[in-house]
């Protein structure tokens, strides 16, 4: 739909010193001064951040964290606050990444948490779903998707209320950092299904404007094809954000 800007999101992950986090956002910076019509967000690790945002200035581009805790401060070693990610600039933090779901053991309602707690503090979460290959396989992908989704946003659907801003995101976990991108009707299927559960939730409005990303091996050469999808309204990107001449043709996709 025509008034869902396009979001390019770049997800670092545990990847890049800080002059190479630095170098890289300026180049980003640099090749979009005179671009409008997307939004661009980049995900750097926790390390990297402060500098990142110092190097954005006023460029426009939006800051995401790639994980954070849900309390605001505490004895929780090791973990970031979202009053801290505010105060380091971020304006987004990425929530319910597969690997965080993966490895780590997050769980739906670990996600909810977070999602609300961020949002509370003017955080912007990025909340990402997905099955795997062997749930695709058995036509369990909606089953999941929902799941994940009721889960996920627990808090927001007991108050019938979803934030305009608020970013999901659709990333089959057989298509992150696989080279195996779903195809740009795959996505569109499922984006679509998000799309009705988010109207069955919040209503056509909240679901007209909510924004819903894809992910999984976006590159240079796909990113039109995904785009063209109605419901895909951007990408969340891995492997192709870690470099200038990869990640900038992809936010400049259709320019
Ligand atoms: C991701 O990490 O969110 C991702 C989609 O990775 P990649 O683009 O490398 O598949």
């Amino acid at each position: 739909m025509d008034q869902r800007k396009p979001f390019i999101a770049g997800n670092w992950k545990m990847n890049l010193s800080l002059d190479e986090s630095v170098s890289l956002v300026r180049a980003i910076a640099d090749s979009i001064h005179d671009l409008e019509g997307v939004d661009v967000l980049v995900g750097p690790p926790f390390t990297s951040l402060h500098p990142v945002k110092q190097a954005i200035a006023d460029a426009g581009i939006y800051l995401a964290a790639q994980n954070m805790h849900w309390e605001s401060s505490g004895a929780y070693t090791g973990e970031i606050s979202p009053s801290m990610l505010i105060e380091t600039g971020c304006t987004h933090v990425i929530l319910g990444h597969s690997e965080r779901r993966h490895i780590f053991g997050e769980t739906d309602e670990w996600v909810d948490r977070k999602a609300k707690s961020a949002a509370k503090v003017g955080l912007t979460p990025i909340v990402c779903v997905g099955e795997t290959i062997e749930e695709r396989e058995k036509e369990r992908t909606e089953e999941v998707i929902e799941s994940q989704l009721r889960g996920s946003l627990k808090n927001f659907r007991e108050k019938g209320a979803l934030p305009s801003s608020f970013l999901l995101a659709y990333e089959p976990v057989w298509a992150i950092g696989t080279g195996q991108t779903a195809t740009p009707e795959q996505a569109q299927e499922v984006h679509h299904f998000i799309r009705q559960w988010l109207t069955q939730g919040f209503g056509t409005k909240t679901a007209e404007v909510v924004r819903i990303l894809y992910g999984g091996s976006v590159k240079p050469d796909n990113i039109k094809d995904l785009m063209s999808m109605a419901d895909v309204d951007g990408v969340l990107v891995g492997g192709a954000s870690l470099k200038a001449d990869s990640f900038i043709p992809i936010i400049r996709f259709g320019f």
